[in-house]
């Protein structure tokens, strides 16, 4: 699905982190070299779990991927949902409803084992990733990537993976903040299941794997176990209380406990087994102008140009159908001079649906925190209604809105609009 370029060109990428990866994977199988530049002294991705919809599956598989991730992953029955005092909202099929309506499952993995899929993957394909190699600025006249000690990398393209806070996107767009607080902090922690087997009452958390969603006031929690038998990813979103400038900072169970003190109290017996606890403060992007440089060939890709809430645990998924894009859209060049014309391509197919994808996630906050009462007993009724309508609060149970997330195949679209273009460009 990712054709090959009949010339070869040089891609330097900055970040590697599930964006930069997957884009270096997709644009050697488009037929292009690649360097990975990581800031960090090694290889590895931060925090507990993540969830793959099948809207990133679908490109995992194409990337060559998929049997080491599902080696790892596991497939999610369904989601459940509650309220804060335990209440059964709603429960939407997973498996095998995703591989049968979209051909694809949904999965959830340990981060780090997802991250090391994506090493291997472009190991196996040869590509240079060299760590300690922090981009302070692009020279943008030479299309040149420098390193904090002075190195300097050149490519035909530069592509700023670098997440939240790119120096890549500061480089292009000058060194403002974008980061928006949104007021939401995540406490993430791995709860031992052995632990959790010796009460009974949360063996609905752990014994099937589902995703777990409980909504109450100000904050939300989010459970799945994890491949193994060993752990449980527990997420308890709640007002942001970290110190100003910090993102991530260690955490006291207490405070978890405290914040769940009138919640459901299984969710208080989950959260006094955690042995450690981060927490995140949770930031995004309002929409940019645009995410290239308007003449150089420096693009962003992933939270570098559209960093979302996880409420619709879409933000990684993104990064990589930018990635899928970048792929296929190089894949198509036949001469350098058609760079700057596929970036803008690119952003073209890209902004519109990020920029859906992050406001709906952040009208999940409002959707999933809200405060008993009237709006309240509305959305809880809202979910209960059987089929599920248009605009149900469990958002993945909004028809239309299900498939515009898991049923949308990137290569599909770049396809589409690359034979509209091209013929549109053939007419002029
Ligand atoms: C609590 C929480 C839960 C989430 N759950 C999900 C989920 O279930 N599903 C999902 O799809 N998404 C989820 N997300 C979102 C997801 O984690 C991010 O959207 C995704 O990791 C973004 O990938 P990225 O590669 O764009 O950026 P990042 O993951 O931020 O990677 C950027 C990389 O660039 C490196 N870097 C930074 N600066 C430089 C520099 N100057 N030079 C070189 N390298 C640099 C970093 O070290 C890092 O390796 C969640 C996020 C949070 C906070």
């Amino acid at each position: 699905m990712i054709p090959k370029s009949n010339i070869s060109l040089r891609f330097v990428v900055v970040g590697g982190g599930i964006g930069g990866l997957s884009v270096a994977i997709g644009l050697v199988l488009a037929g292009h070299e690649v360097i990975v530049l990581e800031k960090a002294q090694q290889l590895s991705e931060v925090g507990a779990g993540i969830q793959i919809p099948p809207n990133s599956t679908r490109i995992l598989e194409v990337l060559g991927c998929k049997t080491q991730i599902l080696e790892k992953a596991l497939v999610p029955k369904a989601y459940h949902f509650f309220n804060h005092k335990g209440d059964n909202l709603i429960n939407i099929e997973l498996d095998p409803y995703c591989a049968r309506k979209y051909g694809c499952k949904s999965l959830h993995i340990h981060r780090g084992d997802f991250h090391k899929c994506l090493v291997e993957r472009a190991r196996e394909l040869r590509i240079t990733i060299l760590v300690n190699s922090g981009i302070v600025e692009i020279d943008l006249d030479h299309n040149i990537a420098i390193t904090h000690d002075g190195h300097k990398y050149h490519g035909d393209v530069i592509i700023g993976a670098d997440g939240l806070n790119s120096n890549v996107r500061s480089s292009i767009f000058g060194k403002h903040s974008l980061a928006t607080n949104s007021g939401d902090q995540a406490y993430r922690s791995l709860i031992s299941i052995p632990e959790m087997a010796k009460h009974p009452e949360l063996d609905f958390i752990h014994k099937i794997p589902c995703v777990n969603f409980f909504w109450g006031p100000q904050g939300h929690v989010v459970t799945y176990p994890l491949k193994g038998g060993n752990s449980c990813n527990v997420v308890v979103m709640g007002p942001d209380n970290l110190p100003p400038d910090a993102r991530v900072v260690a955490a006291d169970k207490h405070e978890v406990l405290q914040f769940l003190k009138t919640w459901d109290s299984r969710l208080q017996l989950l959260l006094s087994l955690a042995t450690s606890t981060f927490k995140w403060r949770l930031q995004y992007i309002e929409e940019l102008d645009s995410w290239s440089h308007p003449t150089q060939n420096v693009t962003l890709l992933g939270d570098a140009c559209h960093a979302t809430l996880p409420y619709l645990a879409q933000g990684a998924a993104q990064a990589i159908e930018d990635a899928a894009a970048l792929a296929y859209l190089f894949g198509k060049i036949k001469h350098k001079s058609e760079i700057h014309f596929i970036l803008e391509m690119y952003e073209y197919i890209r902004k519109p649906r990020t920029t859906r994808i992050v406001n709906s996630s952040k009208d999940c906050q409002q959707i999933y925190h809200l405060q008993d009462g009237e709006k309240q007993k509305l959305r809880d009724l809202e979910c209960a209604l059987d089929p599920p309508q248009e605009r149900c609060p469990a958002r993945w149970a909004d028809p239309e809105f299900q498939e515009y997330l898991f049923g949308y195949n990137i290569f599909e679209e770049c396809k589409k609009q690359w034979l509209l273009a091209t013929t549109m460009k053939e007419k002029l």
